[in-house]
């Protein structure tokens, strides 16, 4: 009976390596996923990042020709500063920060990194640029040093734990079996979601970029864990020009400016304590986050 199963065993480990094989691929192909419009242009120039200050002048978009997203964003984020983006699901944020880093090109207007756009620039030295730490990051079947060094090209075992420390990930890593040589992913340790944020975290210190797009996660971390991430964030964005998308408004309190965008368009502007005082959609959405937060505490 053994004989008549283990060819069967074997099939199952084959079909489970293709399939692993593919879904690498597929992650490959989300990550370096660029529609064919976007092009350089004969003559793009590098982009040459002084400051950093990101602005977007009557930006309009749609994916689909009959369904515009985005109308009219005017948004200026001074070097070195931090823009919160929160609003209602599907209100177009994530689209605001594919957009910064060229997923698509605006169908009116343009955006501009230190008053160049970046519709001219090479795509090469844009990305190069901007780091991302996405909603869900994907982690190869490799090491988790691979996996952190995967920021960059050519990075050094010392520049990797530097990053990692960075991160705060370098304790939890000192602590698995085999260290830095541990393997993670599908086929190895499979790490928390506030895990993975810190390797994406460790990643883009690495890129070390100007220019900052951090995709919160809209799966909640438990709160201290969320609170230990929005620490390291806060040290990783400081001095680089940031925009957050934020799904949870307890991560934007001190951000230097939170716009809100509804439908597509950018219904307020200003700071956590004028948006209060304000009393439209943001003091709306704080004051439900609020009650649901206290609602959770009391049932826990
Ligand atoms: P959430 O808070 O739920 O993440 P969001 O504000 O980030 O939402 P976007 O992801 O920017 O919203 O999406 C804005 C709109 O664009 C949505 O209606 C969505 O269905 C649509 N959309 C997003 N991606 C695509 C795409 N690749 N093709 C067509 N429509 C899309």
């Amino acid at each position: 009976l053994a004989q008549l199963f283990r060819p069967l065993d074997m099939l199952g480990m084959v079909y489970r390596e293709i399939r692993q094989g593919l879904i690498d691929m597929e992650a490959m192909f989300r990550l370096i996923d660029t529609p064919p419009e976007v092009t350089d242009a004969a003559d793009a120039k590098p982009l040459v990042v002084l400051g950093g200050t990101v602005r977007f002048e009557h930006v309009d978009f749609r994916y689909d020709k009959d369904r515009p997203i985005l109308h009219g964003i005017d948004l200026t984020v001074p070097a070195g500063h931090t823009l919160a983006v929160v609003g209602p699901s599907g209100a177009g944020k994530s689209t605001l920060a594919r957009l910064l880093y060229r997923f698509y090109d605006p169908s009116e207007g343009r955006i501009t990194i230190d008053g160049q756009d970046i519709s001219a620039v090479s795509q090469a030295t844009l990305r190069r640029s901007i780091g991302i730490v996405p909603q869900d990051t994907v982690l190869f079947n490799d090491t988790i040093g691979y996996n952190i060094g995967y920021g960059r090209d050519g990075s050094t075992q010392d520049e990797i734990v530097a990053a990692a420390k960075g991160a705060a990930i370098h304790d939890f890593i000192m602590g698995l079996p085999q260290g830095y040589d541990t393997p993670v992913g599908e086929r190895g340790l499979k790490l928390s979601g506030g895990e993975k944020q810190r390797v994406a975290i460790a990643r883009t210190l690495l890129k070390n970029p100007p220019i900052l797009i951090l995709d919160e996660a809209t799966s909640a971390l438990d709160s201290r864990t969320e609170a230990d991430i929005q620490a390291t964030l806060a040290r990783v964005s400081a001095r680089r020009t940031t925009i957050v998308v934020a799904h949870r408004l307890s991560t934007v309190v001190d951000a230097d400016e939170i716009a809100v965008v509804e439908a597509g368009r950018v219904v307020e502007r200003g700071t956590h304590a004028r948006l209060l005082a304000k009393d439209g959609l943001y003091a709306e959405m704080w004051r439900r986050q609020q009650a649901e937060r206290e609602t959770a505490l009391e049932a826990a």
